[in-house]
């Protein structure tokens, strides 16, 4: 597979930060701290080797009378890291791959997406989200050699390119690393590619520039082979305070920008799952950011000696947390730290002073740096040609510097944009079908794979989505941005639970036709919420006009002009909705 190697030259960005960039403006709360190491485990076998953490939790469960899974017992029988002879093998004679080994290909980034497609997603991994235009060029050509011709931008600010053929996953792997891409741990029992503000460093509002951050918790994980095998995913993420969120209450680990008595800092919160209906809860605990990715490390640990590794249902960590309570985790926690965590009340911190703009991540927006802003481009349910993908390379490094940001909002940003320079982006962008309007449903529009590439789907989420999408656009002007997330099962990676309207995926009546049940008044951050249910078991073909009744209602009957459809929905009790929402007709 001949790469084209004038994809492998970097751009001169002045965008990526050095390794410490970033640390000064939070030195320590209490007292200065040169970057912490862990205690060493330092746990020996009997022939004097390191001790495997993860086999040692599996065999304690077993002793304690539980029964291995099967994803653990596959774990136990070969590592997912040291797949390549297999791979290579698997691609030699165009073969997928079956039985447990569809799960461990994950550790490498490749999922064999069957009975959805035959063919191979191949996931990728950035740093905080941030790449250049060379990497994207690069990935632009797998995806038209090897894939379906597309590249998808996920809900972790990462990218996937999908209908790759078995003959062709090394020539992936392989043409990733030669772009400098390192996407081991993608998927499987994994810690996910770490997302930070994507408008760090650039944002005029922000507390902290996260990227550093991001760097550092993305190249510690790539570096210890102890960091991946857990007993399930675990996602982290790093807020800095500025306008645009990271989502970070959704994770497991989020890290929350603030100042405490003049100085930066980060509360810790764990635990947020959104399918699961929890956000992640404040600690208590405030850390300088030297000591964000030691403790980061501290927690994994703590959850691979202890998460659960005989119920997959019960494996994440806020089982844990809600098993032992939040004192118990903290203090095995410390064990492991050479320092102790601070406890400081949350209402002593002081977080973002600008509340988050739910559009600051479409658009065009003012940067920290005079006379430079950046340009939100709406990816309808995130997805790209490798033509578009190229010609937005062309302009993040004519008009900008080289930098694409990659957002949770399946969406990217262009960065760096001199104010002369805005109409003609606009223009280009335009040009290339694309939008970048907030006002465009199409902006706060979130999709996950869906049937068309997931076999855990119950509906073509995608499509779908765009259905409700193309429908609106013909019958409604909406005046206020709305997020419409659309799911397919109820591992909710599109994360209905915090949409303005929030889609689950179904299988409806005898004919056991493609539906959704339908939610409302899910929020985030200053608005956290899970959204309730509202409808049960809609058709798909007839959620497009069940959508656009729902926002003519909301439309006639909020109390301003001013109000959000989320302010709107929070406002009235179900039954007053459904009865507003049904007697409004819709055009379809
Ligand atoms: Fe697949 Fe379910 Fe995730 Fe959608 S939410 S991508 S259907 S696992």
């Amino acid at each position: 597979l001949p790469m084209n190697t004038s994809s492998l030259q970097l751009p001169a960005s002045h965008e990526v930060p050095s390794f410490t960039d970033g640390f000064a403006a939070g030195e320590a709360l209490g007292r200065s701290l040169a970057l912490p190491l862990l205690q060493a485990s330092g746990a020996q076998g009997s022939d004097g080797g390191p001790i495997d953490p993860h086999r040692a939790a599996g065999d304690r469960q077993v002793a304690a009378g539980g029964k291995l899974n099967a994803e653990e017992l596959a774990k136990r029988e070969k590592n997912g890291l040291d797949l390549w002879d297999e791979v290579l093998a698997h691609a030699r004679e165009a073969r997928f791959p079956t039985g447990t080994d569809v799960f461990l290909f994950k550790f490498q980034g490749l999922f064999f997406v069957a009975p959805a497609e035959q063919s191979f997603m191949c996931r990728l991994r950035f740093a905080g989200g941030i790449t250049n235009t060379a990497q994207c060029r690069g990935v632009a050509d797998l995806a038209e050699r090897v894939g379906a011709g597309h590249v998808d931008v996920t809900t972790r600010a990462n990218l996937q390119i999908r209908g790759i053929a078995p003959a062709h996953t090394a020539d992936v792997l392989m043409g990733l690393v030669e772009l400098g891409i390192i996407n081991r741990g993608a998927g499987a029992d994994n810690i996910r590619n770490i997302t930070a503000s994507p408008t760090a460093g650039i944002d005029p509002e922000e507390i902290i520039d996260t990227r550093p951050l991001a760097r550092q918790m993305h190249h510690y994980i790539l570096n210890h082979r102890e960091m991946y095998g857990l007993p399930r995913k675990f996602n982290i993420a790093f807020d800095g305070g500025g306008r645009v969120s990271t989502l970070e209450d959704t994770n497991d680990i989020g890290f929350v920008a603030v100042r405490h008595e003049g100085k930066v800092g980060f509360r810790l919160q764990l635990g947020g799952i959104t399918g699961h209906k929890d956000f992640a809860r404040d600690t208590g605990v405030l850390l300088t950011p030297d000591q964000c990715v030691p403790v980061a490390e501290a927690i994994v640990r703590v959850f691979i000696e202890h998460g659960n590794r005989t119920d997959r249902r019960k494996a994440r960590l806020k089982y844990l947390l809600d098993d032992w309570g939040l004192e118990k985790y903290l203090a095995e926690t410390e064990k492991r730290l050479p320092f102790a965590l601070a406890r400081v009340p949350l209402d002593t911190c002081v977080s973002r002073t600008a509340a988050v703009d739910r559009i600051g991540h479409v658009g065009v927006h003012r940067q920290k740096q005079a006379g430079l802003s950046y340009i939100g481009i709406v990816l309808p349910v995130g997805r790209m040609s490798v033509t578009q993908l190229r010609q937005l390379s062309a302009i993040a490094d004519r008009f900008g510097s080289g930098t694409i940001r990659l957002t949770v909002w399946q969406n990217l940003l262009i960065s760096d944009i001199a104010d002369r320079d805005i109409a003609e982006v606009k223009r280009q962008i335009e040009a290339m079908g694309l939008h970048w309007s907030a006002t465009n449903v199409r902006a706060g529009l979130v999709a996950c794979t869906g049937a068309a590439g997931c076999k855990y789907a119950a509906a073509h989420t995608k499509r779908h989505a765009m259905q409700i999408a193309d429908h609106l656009d013909t019958c409604l002007q909406l005046d206020h941005p709305i997020n419409i997330h659309l799911t397919g099962c109820h591992h909710s990676c599109a994360q209905h639970y915090v949409g303005d309207i929030g889609l689950i995926g179904t299988r409806v009546g005898e004919e056991s036709v493609e539906g959704y049940h339908i939610h409302v008044g899910g929020g985030y951050g200053a608005q956290q919420a899970i959204g309730r249910e509202l409808f049960r078991d809609v058709k798909a073909e007839d959620a497009p006009g069940v959508i656009e009744r729902m926002l003519r209602g909301y439309l006639e009957h909020r109390r301003d002009e001013e109000e959000c459809f989320h302010d709107f929905v929070r406002r009235h009790d179900n039954e007053q909705l459904i009865q507003w929402f049904t007697s409004t007709t819709a055009n379809a």
